[in-house]
């Protein structure tokens, strides 16, 4: 135990951290140090030590840290005595979101969706999608996918595959039906077709579900791509078993994955899209529910909430939207970012050789997955040490995982890469002949 300190005696380092917060804290376990400030990619802690940010909190900070038209739309907001908290009141701040949300994201893309705004966590707002499509439907089963990760509240966990996160509710997670993902089971096997089989049978013991819940992009479960041929048979199974389909674009929402929305060029339109994350702008804490008009089944207060929809998050999501969204600059940047990154990343030591790593993703989500599932922690660790903040995911931790800011500049996907390769020479030392050859 760490002694106390004085009242009026700054303290440093992490012992109140230790002495004081829950076991449950994560990542700060992996990434040990106290960070004080930051800007676009970069990190410092309070030692002024300088880190680039691949974490960019699980994919909250889109746009970086600290964007400054963001940063100056909430100060001014701030300054001007705009109201921060109202409940769901009718506010200027929320009116403007709503208008810049249709302008730039909805109308272009045809799409008219009713918006709620849950509580700020992805989590609530996936078991308010969940609710509705149990409403609307009158089923009570949801398809939900191997992997799949959609929060840590019960109704969310239900449809979570991570068995340690599963395990840590206690109780019986139900109304979820499991199926195989988009390549679970190999390339060679159709999980769409096995999906369809399965709800065409009534032998097959699947009860017809409310709806069908799906990452297009999974995440924390390994960075998993759905083909688009894969999400359009999903989407038609759906339809033609009136379940509702729901995309879950907490994490691969938001430009991610190239496009605001990472559906888009599967060209499939859901009845239920959640958002959150980086729909805050710089990381205020804000979820969407969006829903097809006719799917808006709920009665006034029947998923209530003290926060939601904050209004700091408005001013600063409004200024995300007007400052990246109003053309397609930003979808252009992450292309050629994202291009830059992938061909830094396949001329890492290793990547496709039989000890080497795989490379998944899109966009600028991208993982690094080795078969000897040790290896990705230890490279994390090694990218740590080098200044470089690289997460795990998967449910072996086995994918080394890469959400750097959408504007990062290509110098600083070269440093990251350059670190990259480091940290991996350190775990997997390097064949010889690799080395003559590169
Ligand atoms: N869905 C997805 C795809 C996520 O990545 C996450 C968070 N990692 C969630 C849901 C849950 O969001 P939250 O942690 O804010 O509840």
């Amino acid at each position: 135990m760490s002694r106390r300190p004085r009242a009026d005696m700054p303290t440093r380092g992490t012992a109140s951290f230790t002495r004081l917060e829950s076991e449950v804290r994560v990542y700060c376990r992996g990434f040990p140090a106290v960070f004080a400030r930051a800007h676009g990619a970069e990190l410092f802690d309070e030692e002024e030590r300088r880190y680039l940010d691949l974490l960019v909190g699980a994919g909250v900070l889109n746009y970086g840290h600290n964007p400054p038209e963001i940063v100056a739309a909430v100060s001014r907001y701030l300054a001007d005595g705009g109201i921060v908290h109202a409940l769901d009141l009718h506010t200027v701040a929320k009116r403007r979101f709503l208008d810049a949300f249709e302008c730039h994201i909805l109308a272009p893309r045809g799409l008219d969706y009713k918006i709620q705004f849950t509580g700020p966590t992805g989590a609530n707002a996936i078991e308010a999608a969940l609710k509705i499509a149990r409403r609307v439907t009158g089923r009570s089963s949801v398809i939900a996918f191997t992997n799949g990760y959609h929060g840590v509240s019960l109704g969310a966990l239900a449809a979570t595959g991570n068995s340690a996160k599963r395990r840590a509710a206690g109780i019986a997670l139900a109304g979820v039906d499991r199926m195989p993902f988009d390549g679970y089971l190999g390339s060679d096997v159709d999980t769409a077709a096995y999906l369809a089989r399965m709800l065409a049978d009534p032998g097959s013991g699947i009860d017809p579900p409310a709806a069908i819940l799906l990452e297009v992009v999974q995440a924390e479960g390994g960075i998993n791509l759905a083909s688009d041929p894969w999400l359009r048979a999903i989407a038609e199974i759906a339809r033609a078993h009136d379940a509702l389909l729901i995309v879950d674009d907490i994490q691969a929402g938001c430009g991610r994955t190239g496009s605001f929305f990472s559906f888009e060029r599967a060209g499939i339109r859901p009845d239920i899209v959640c958002l959150s994350k980086a729909i805050g702008g710089m990381g205020l804490p804000m979820s969407l529910v969006l829903m097809a008009p006719e799917h808006d089944c709920w009665r006034p207060g029947e998923h209530n909430g003290t926060f939601r929809g904050h209004n700091l998050a408005f001013v600063a999501a409004t200024a995300a939207i007007e400052s990246y969204w109003r053309d397609d600059g930003l979808e252009r940047r992450v292309a050629a970012g994202a291009a830059h990154l992938e061909k830094r990343l396949r001329a890492l030591p290793g990547h496709g050789g039989p000890d080497g790593f795989a490379l998944r993703g899109r966009g600028m989500i991208r993982g690094l997955a080795w078969r000897d599932t040790r290896i990705a922690g230890q490279v994390s660790a090694a990218a740590y040490a080098r200044g470089l903040i690289v997460e795990t995911c998967g449910p072996r931790d086995e994918v080394l995982k890469l959400l750097p800011p959408l504007t990062i500049t290509a110098s600083e996907i070269d440093e990251a890469a350059d670190l990259l390769g480091e940290a991996i020479a350190d775990i997997v030392p390097v064949p010889a002949t690799a080395l003559e050859t590169a």
